[in-house]
């Protein structure tokens, strides 16, 4: 079990601690939205060292991944949170969790995975247009020796602003100047299509502008991949719902799988203990839930190793079951 974070923020002896066994419970790891009285767990034949506050690197084979944390948001909670679901059984389920049960902290996480060779970057953050106390990306990965003119190639799970804004500066540079950028083929042709932009309803025109803003001075160097095909030696993962094209990826090496499922499940207390819940971002609610229940399923019975965009700690973990739904049990912590 780790210290709380209170506890954490409270001792120097710990931190001091902390930092000499990083993989045991760093307080370095924690921020809002970590997970009270998770354990963390250390598979055989992977390891993991937290790098510095919000980057986590762990080793699967010859693969290791960086598990960088761009930021968080903290939003009030409102019934419309989860829709369909009474405010009072939400605010239960973090309750339950150990967190506050008044606002709501998501995390937002990118990974790097060096492979056979090849650095592949995860997911690019909110670059400098998302909310305060995120954006934090490019930096970190400066912080821990990660030029970003090192990375190979972007993949992209799908095309919401948290994800996709990263890519590109304010000046309309690209963050990763030597990166070909990988999107999901249904992800592109949703958001691109100028007659659905037109028609969307005012609160998705955000949504859409960004689409543009990053992809369309770019269009002819983007690479749309038919989810299910591999690329740069990285299997994509078929998880619609969230939006119409969004797509997970994984690797095996030496008998561990790692799956990295991006906004399949939002904020564990709540996506992951209550699988049919929705969150308001799930673009079809059903079918979200249909892909979370498989890949979910799967992840338990095989064990991977799994990481989400929104999941709290360093973000990648295993899936165990709780009763009628599942929990994640944070990797480092
Ligand atoms: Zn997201």
């Amino acid at each position: 079990m780790h210290p709380t974070r209170r506890a954490c923020l409270r001792s120097a002896a710990a931190m001091a601690a902390a930092a000499a066994v990083p993989w045991l419970g760093g307080c370095e790891n924690f921020g809002p939205g970590d997970l009270p009285g998770s354990v963390a767990y250390r598979p055989k034949g992977v390891r993991g060292t937290s790098l510095r506050e919000g980057v986590v690197r762990l080793e699967i084979g010859t693969a290791v991944v960086t598990a960088v944390r761009d930021g968080f948001v903290t939003m009030p909670l409102d019934d419309g949170f989860v829709p369909g679901v009474p405010l009072i059984q939400v605010r239960q389920a973090l309750t339950e969790a150990g967190l506050s049960d008044a606002s709501v902290t998501i995390p937002f996480n990118a990974f790097v995975v060096d492979r056979q060779g090849r650095r592949v970057l995860l997911d690019a953050g909110n670059g400098r247009f998302g909310p305060p106390g995120t954006g934090q990306l490019a930096s970190r990965l400066q912080e821990v020796d990660i030029d970003p003119a090192s990375i190979d190639a972007v993949l992209i799970t799908h095309f919401h602003p948290d994800h996709i804004n990263g890519l590109r500066n304010p000046d309309g540079t690209p963050t990763f100047p030597n990166a070909t950028i990988h999107v999901p083929k249904p992800e592109w042709d949703w958001w691109m299509d100028d007659a659905r932009m037109r028609s969307a309803p005012a609160a998705m025109r955000g949504a859409f502008e960004s689409t543009r803003r990053v992809f369309a001075p770019i269009a002819a160097d983007v690479r749309r991949f038919e989810p299910g095909e591999s690329i740069d030696g990285i299997e994509s993962i078929p998880a619609f719902g969230h939006t119409p094209g969004h797509t997970g990826f994984g690797f095996e090496e030496r008998g561990h799988r790692f799956a990295y499922l991006g906004d399949l499940a939002n904020l564990p207390a709540l996506f992951l203990r209550h699988p049919h819940w929705a969150v308001r971002f799930d673009m079809d609610a059903e079918t979200a839930r249909r892909a979370r229940r498989r890949l979910l399923d799967e992840a338990l019975a095989k064990s991977w190793i799994v990481a989400g965009a929104h999941w709290p700690n360093a973000a990648i973990g295993r899936i165990t079951r709780r009763e009628d739904g599942y929990a994640f049990s944070p990797l480092a912590a």
